[in-house]
C-alpha cells in the first residue's frame, strides 16, 4: 500500500485522511496543533458547510454533529436603501432544500484528529518546512500540503492567470454570539449588502459551549466597515459589532440586542488575498509536494465556500489516489488531478470574486427579481450547494433574462 503523508490537519486534509485510512493506506499527519491547543485556541472561520460537502463527510462517516448542531435551513438576502437605512430595496429569502451546518472547527476539528489516530494514523506535531517537507518526501510516496493559510503554503508559486487580486477585498472580522433574536419561519443565513461599504451576514452554529450565532462582517478597506485593526479586546470587538449594526443595518442590530460572546476566544480579525496558487511544489532535491484546499485554492469568505471547496478538493482527490493504485504520483498525476477539482472550483471562484467589485450588472438583475419570484429566490439560494449553477445566467445577460422568465413563468 503506498504511503501518504498529509501536511495540515483541517478540513481538507483530514477527510482525505479518514478515506485513505479506511482503504488500508499508511498515513501520516502532520499538524502544528494538538487537539487541545485548537480547542483552546481562537475561532477559525464561520466554517458554513452545505449539504453536498456534508454528505462527503456522512458518507466517510465523520459527521458527528447531524444531531446538535442547529440547521442552517435557509438563505435570506437584504440590500438597504441608500438613502434610508431602515427600509430595504432587495429583501427575499428562501428554503435550501436539504439544510447546512456549521460546527466550530475547535469542536469538528480535535475530535477528528484524535479518531484518525485511533484509526492508526500517525500524527506528528510539528510546523512543517522546507526541510520536515523533503525528510517525509523521502519516507513517502507521496506528500500533500493542506495547510490552509499557513506560511508554508506560500511556497507554492501564485497563479497569476486565475488569481484577479493581489491585496485583500475585505477587512474581515467574525463574532460569535450566544443570544440572538432567531428569524422567523425557519433559520437561514442572513446575508446583508451594502454597496460601498461591506456585507454582513449571520447564521446558526454549533460551538463549545452548545448552540450559538455567528456574525461574518466583510468590509471595503478603507470604508466604514474596515475597523478592526484599532480595537484592543473582545468587549471592543463586540461592541464594535453592535454599533455598525445599529447604524448600518437595524433590523439586525434588533436582533442583536442581547448578544454576548460566547467566549473571549470567539472573534476574529484580519484580512488575506484571494489566491490561486500552482499545486505543484518542487523541493530544493526536487521531489515534489502536492497542494490540496486553501494552501492553493483560498476564496475570500463572502459566499461561505472554502469549507466546501476543502471538502470537495479531499473527494476529488481521493478518488483519484484510489483510482492511481500503485502507480507513482508523477507531477503529470498531480496537475490533473488538481485540473479535475478546478473544473469544479473555478465557478465558485468566478462567482465569489464577482461579489468582491460591484457586481455585475447580471448578478444585480438576477438578484432583484428574486424579490418577486419565489422560484427564483429558490434558485438563488439552492446555488449555494453547487455554484456552477449560477452560470451562465450570472454573467450573461440573455441567459440572465431567460432564467428570469422561466422562473417568472414557475
Ligand atoms: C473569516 C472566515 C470565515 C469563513 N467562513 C466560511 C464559511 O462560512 N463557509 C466555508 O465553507 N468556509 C469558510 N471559511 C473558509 C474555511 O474555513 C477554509 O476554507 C477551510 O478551513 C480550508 O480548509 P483547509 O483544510 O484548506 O485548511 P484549514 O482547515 O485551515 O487547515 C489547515 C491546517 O494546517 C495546519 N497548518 C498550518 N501550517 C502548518 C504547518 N507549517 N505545518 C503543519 N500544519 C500546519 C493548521 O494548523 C490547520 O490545522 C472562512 C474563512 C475565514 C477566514
Amino acid at each position: 500500500m503506498p504511503r501518504i503523508a498529509i501536511v495540515g490537519a483541517g478540513q481538507s486534509g483530514l477527510p482525505l485522511a479518514f478515506g485513505l485510512l479506511a482503504k488500508g493506506y499508511e498515513i501520516t499527519i502532520v499538524t502544528n496543533r494538538t487537539p487541545d491547543d485548537i480547542r483552546k485556541g481562537s475561532i477559525l472561520s464561520s466554517q458554513c458547510i452545505f449539504d453536498p460537502a456534508l454528505q462527503i463527510e456522512r458518507d466517510l462517516n465523520i459527521n458527528d454533529w447531524d444531531d446538535v448542531c442547529p440547521p442552517v435551513e435557509g438563505i435570506g438576502y437584504a440590500v438597504p436603501h441608500p438613502e434610508q437605512p431602515d427600509t430595504k430595496v432587495i429583501d427575499w429569502s428562501a428554503r435550501l432544500v436539504r439544510p447546512a451546518q456549521s460546527v466550530d472547527q475547535r469542536v469538528k476539528m480535535p475530535v477528528w484528529l484524535e479518531k484518525v489516530e485511533a484509526m492508526g494514523a500517525r500524527v506528528l506535531v510539528q510546523n512543517a518546512g522546507v526541510a520536515e517537507l523533503e525528510t517525509l518526501t523521502q519516507e513517502h510516496d507521496l506528500v500533500i500540503l493542506s495547510a490552509g493559510k499557513g506560511d508554508v503554503v506560500r511556497l507554492f508559486e501564485r497563479d497569476a492567470s486565475r488569481s484577479p487580486f493581489d491585496k485583500p477585498q475585505r477587512a474581515l472580522a467574525l463574532t460569535q454570539i450566544h443570544g440572538l433574536e432567531p428569524m422567523p419561519e425557519y433559520s437561514r443565513v442572513s446575508f446583508n449588502l451594502i454597496p460601498g461599504v461591506g456585507e454582513y451576514f449571520v447564521f446558526p452554529a454549533y460551538t463549545l459551549s452548545g448552540p450559538c450565532d455567528i456574525m461574518v462582517f466583510e468590509g471595503v478597506p478603507g470604508g466604514p466597515l474596515d475597523i478592526w485593526r484599532d480595537i484592543r479586546s473582545p468587549r471592543e470587538h463586540l461592541a464594535a459589532s453592535k454599533q455598525f449594526l445599529d447604524k448600518f443595518l437595524p433590523w439586525e442590530g434588533a436582533r442583536a440586542r442581547k448578544v454576548e460572546l460566547t467566549d473571549d476566544k470567539g472573534i476574529l480579525a484580519g484580512s488575506f488575498a484571494p489566491t490561486i496558487r500552482k499545486p505543484v511544489l518542487t523541493l530544493p532535491s526536487g521531489r515534489m509536494v502536492f497542494g490540496m484546499g486553501d494552501a492553493v485554492c483560498v476564496n475570500d469568505p463572502i459566499t461561505g465556500q472554502g469549507s466546501n471547496n476543502a471538502t470537495k478538493a479531499a473527494k476529488v482527490y481521493l478518488d483519484a489516489i484510489l483510482a492511481h493504485g500503485d502507480q507513482p504520483y508523477t507531477r503529470q498525476w498531480m496537475e490533473q488531478t488538481f485540473e479535475k477539482f478546478w473544473e469544479y472550483a473555478h465557478w465558485v471562484v468566478a462567482w465569489t470574486n464577482s461579489l468582491l467589485t460591484p457586481p455585475p450588472p447580471q448578478a444585480l438583475k438576477l438578484l432583484s427579481a428574486a424579490n418577486t419570484s419565489p422560484s427564483l429566490a429558490s434558485f438563488l439560494a439552492n446555488g449555494f450547494n453547487h455554484p456552477p449553477a449560477y452560470f451562465p445566467a450570472w454573467t450573461d445577460m440573455a441567459a440572465t433574462d431567460h432564467l428570469i422568465q422561466e422562473h417568472q413563468a414557475a
